[in-house]
């Protein structure tokens, strides 16, 4: 196995490389040259196993330069019972008969962005090692919320590394703040940048591509690298929970070998769905991959539609993490759709460039429109279903997987498709406690904790330690500063003038 881009089908890179280089020279993704299948009897084989050795298997189907000692390091210091608070590592809850929830939030930051950035830093350090000797490596990340956090837990102390988060000065919930600001570890520095998200992306942007800078990096042994969700191995440990929550199902004979469940996704940038796809392609019994959005809902239009338009207004919700008008996964998707045609890619995506819209061909709509089925909920809708599902049975969900529950039931009222099915559960409801308790009721108190009580107290559902604990826990990153300055910034701690 290699890696291609989807601009360019002659560009052949290991999986090392692709990791480190994150994106390919000329603007397109890396992905296998052909999908690894996974046999019923592969999936037999797993059904006893534990969570770390399922994704040792996933992992070692896909990375070529790794070795199996690698490997092991990687999924066993990722995927601990002490960082996820279970052994299970993304329990299946039921929710009605037939259908289950995927709970991929169990991480130390409380929402699935986990799942991939636990493991990414240990997949980049080995992969450096492999290809850019050894170098150290600084990773930059602009972030809104949710990514930011998870890359900050994923990367601390990881010998080899160093981390520098960017957050808008106010655009951040209280509790994403309190969980950078009080972030610990000795590789790991958070800034507050005055301006909104766009500002915060901008200014990584221009470190990233500033050649002075990447000369001075390269002179002290280091070099750039970005976290954020188009690397490869980020998707990569994505597909891992398809195929165990598979053998789950099957281990605790809810359903029977072959027989094939339904996928329901809270979508944003379409890297969740992706794997779940990419999971279907190798030989997991999957359906119908349903896709939930918010009311940006640019992928329900493009689904139905088979027309991309990103020139559209965009709305803040409730569930902010799917706030999103450029899917960037999608593009690995329509690769793989358009029977692997680098030139067509090339086409939509720089007619998206400068139109900000485009039109794929029929036949790919066709496919398109039989492995997935699209839907959108408003945040009306979002909160009457956290409501309707926790009276009914007692289970409290967060905003986002309260979109792709919505979503699901519109699904099976308009289908009348029956099959057993899995909803992706992205976030803990103590992340959005606020949202969530608006659904519950209109008594909300002020503060941060004293929701998470009455949200507690409402649902018995147990408060994530992760999120309890820093309330005592001692701000550590109090810096403001404009934009303008993010460079200085970076080249005073590295130390880059010295
Ligand atoms: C990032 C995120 C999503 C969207 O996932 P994509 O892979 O970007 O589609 C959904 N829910 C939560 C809670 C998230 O943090």
């Amino acid at each position: 196995m290699y890696y291609n881009s989807t601009r360019n089908n002659n560009i052949s890179k290991t999986a090392s490389q692709v990791i480190t280089q994150g994106i390919s020279e000329e603007g397109g993704l890396f992905v296998p040259n052909k999908l690894p299948e996974i046999s019923e009897k592969d999936i037999l084989g797993l059904i006893n196993k534990n969570y770390v050795e399922r994704a040792e298997y996933v992992l070692s189907l896909f990375l070529n330069d790794f070795d199996e000692v690698e490997i092991k390091y990687c999924a066993e210091n990722a995927y601990t019972s002490e960082k996820f608070g279970c052994d299970e590592i993304t329990p299946l809850a039921k929710l009605f008969d037939g259908t289950y929830m995927l709970e991929l939030w169990h991480g130390p930051t409380c929402a699935f962005k986990d799942m991939a950035l636990q493991i990414l830093p240990y997949l980049l350090t080995t992969s450096a090692k492999k290809s850019v000797d050894n170098k150290k490596i600084v990773i930059l990340v602009a972030t809104s919320g949710d990514t930011g956090k998870a890359a900050l837990e994923g990367f601390k102390d990881v010998e080899g590394t160093q981390i520098m988060v960017f957050y808008p000065e106010n655009g951040v919930s209280s509790m994403q703040k309190r969980q950078m600001t009080t972030q610990e570890g000795e590789n790991v520095s958070v800034c507050a940048v005055k301006g909104n998200f766009d500002d915060a992306q901008t200014g990584v942007k221009t470190i990233f591509t500033d050649n002075e800078v990447k000369n001075k990096l390269a002179q002290k042994d280091m070099m750039f690298s970005s976290a954020n969700s188009i690397n490869w191995g980020r998707l990569l440990p994505q597909i891992i929970y398809y195929v165990s929550c598979y053998c789950e199902l099957l281990k605790t004979e809810q359903i029977t070998m072959g027989e094939k469940i339904n996928i329901v996704v809270p979508t944003g940038n379409f890297g969740n769905i992706l794997a779940g796809y990419y999971a279907k392609k190798m030989g997991v019994p999957i359906g119908k991959l349903i896709c939930a959005s918010n009311q940006n809902n640019v992928l329900t239009d493009f689904i139905k539609t088979g027309k991309y338009n990103r020139v559209r207004d965009f709305y803040t919700t409730i569930s902010p993490s799917m706030d999103i008008l450029i899917s960037s996964n999608l593009e690995r998707l329509l690769y793989d759709l358009s029977g692997r045609n680098d030139e067509k890619i090339k086409e939509w995506f720089n007619s998206l460039n400068q139109n900000g819209s485009y039109e794929i061909d029929v036949d790919v709509k066709e496919k398109l429109q039989q492995e997935f089925f699209a839907g959108y909920c408003s945040d009306e809708d979002t909160k009457k279903t956290i409501k309707e599902v926790f009276d009914k049975v007692g289970y409290i969900c967060d905003t986002h997987t309260a979109v792709a529950v919505k979503v699901y039931e519109d699904y099976k009222k308009e289908t009348k498709d029956d099959t057993k099915t899995v909803i992706v559960s992205t976030a803990s409801p103590y992340k959005f406690t606020d949202s969530v308790l608006k659904s519950l009721t209109d008594n909300i108190p002020q503060d941060d904790y004293e929701q998470v009580e009455t949200l507690n107290n409402m649902t018995k559902l147990d408060v994530p330690v992760q999120l309890s604990e820093l309330k005592e826990k001692q701000v550590r990153f109090n810096k403001v500063i404009d934009k303008k300055d993010m460079i200085k910034y970076v080249s005073d701690l590295l130390e880059l003038d010295k």
